[in-house]
């Protein structure tokens, strides 16, 4: 049996600039030939890179806000566009979005308690007596008291508030797949470990998520298997041990080291957050068609900048770089 949730095969998604002036048009290659799959078995499936990687494209795709120039998404094997023809309101209960800032989805003169009968009546879930009682169950799950939160409006919640009665829609609606988009880069530490507790829970739930992030401690906290991209292509993949414990892709090193306490046996308060995007960049043009890594490599070779390497397989772990061929 199939048991692939959401696939991308061979993505690419150029966008097309048009500034003022005859010859001001420009195109930016977001993302190229990105491939990989999400398992209906619940799993954790982290994609980790600095801003302007890709992820927000790969988000935006998967939500349908923007069309792939080349290549399939499927999600149960039908195609993105597919679905929101056809299917669209059980596209969009099966496919949530947890954003980085939840203040900008909320409606500021909505009271909580109308955010979580909004999304039981629109998905159906229940009504009555019972919709009181998961309304109260998913704030009781994520530690937020009822009678405490359901009549306050979003100017009157903290971050950490926003982004659990986010959680507390995950659990009412509970989708198949959710995608998370930098959940936590705006919580304080201590919440920080609690949210992401919540969305390892999600798998009892049956839901599989994608979490997309900057931050590869995070990463390693609550991921199956990670992804690395870097400039639209990824770069590395496999199950998050073998690729924090022993990466292979130059780019995914640089990211290890940068880590203070690699030890996996501290407790997770103890370790230093790394900042992906706070590392420093070395200046000059990136490679379009070879290897994107090429300006900041000290392997790099002279075909490094003409040709982007293949796939290569070593035990569970896949990466492109053309050390491994
Ligand atoms: Fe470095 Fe070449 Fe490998 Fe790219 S392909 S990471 S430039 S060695």
């Amino acid at each position: 049996m199939n048991n692939t949730l959401l696939t991308f095969q061979n993505v690419s998604k150029v966008f097309r600039r048009v500034g003022f002036g005859f010859l001001s048009k420009t195109a930016v290659q977001a993302l190229k030939d990105v491939s990989f799959s999400l398992s209906s078995e619940p799993e954790v499936l982290a994609l980790v890179g600095e801003s302007g990687s890709g992820k927000s494209t790969i988000c935006r795709l998967i939500l349908g806000l923007e069309e792939p120039t080349s290549g399939e998404i499927l999600y149960r094997g039908k195609s993105v566009s597919e679905w929101l023809k056809n299917n669209k309101k059980e596209y969009i209960r099966e496919v949530q979005i947890i954003f980085q800032d939840p203040y900008e989805v909320y409606n500021p003169f909505y009271r909580v308690d109308r955010v979580l009968w909004m999304a039981i009546k629109k998905f159906n879930i229940a009504s009555g007596d019972e919709a009181n009682r998961l309304i109260h169950e998913s704030l009781e799950a994520v530690g937020l008291r009822p009678r405490e939160i359901l009549g306050r409006y979003p100017h009157q919640l903290s971050g950490g508030e926003r982004q659990r009665i986010m959680l507390s829609r995950i659990y009412l609606i509970k989708p198949k797949l959710l995608v998370a988009d930098e959940p936590v880069s705006m919580l304080d530490a201590s919440l920080r470990a609690i949210f992401l507790d919540h969305l390892r829970d999600f798998k009892n739930l049956g839901i599989s998520t994608l979490y997309i992030t900057h931050d590869l401690n995070t990463a390693y906290y609550i991921a199956d298997r990670i992804m690395i991209i870097y400039s639209g292509r990824i770069l590395e993949r496999g199950p998050t041990e073998d690729v924090i414990k022993n990466p292979l892709h130059p780019y995914t090193k640089m990211l290890i080291t940068s880590i203070p306490v690699p030890d996996p046996n501290k407790r997770w308060q103890d370790r230093v957050v790394i900042d992906v995007a706070k590392l420093q960049k070395v200046s000059g043009r990136e490679s379009v068609s070879g290897c994107p890594f090429y300006n900041r490599c000290q392997f790099a070779m002279d075909r490094c900048e003409r040709n982007f390497p293949e796939t290569k397989r070593i035990n569970n772990q896949e990466v492109n770089c053309f050390l491994y061929e």
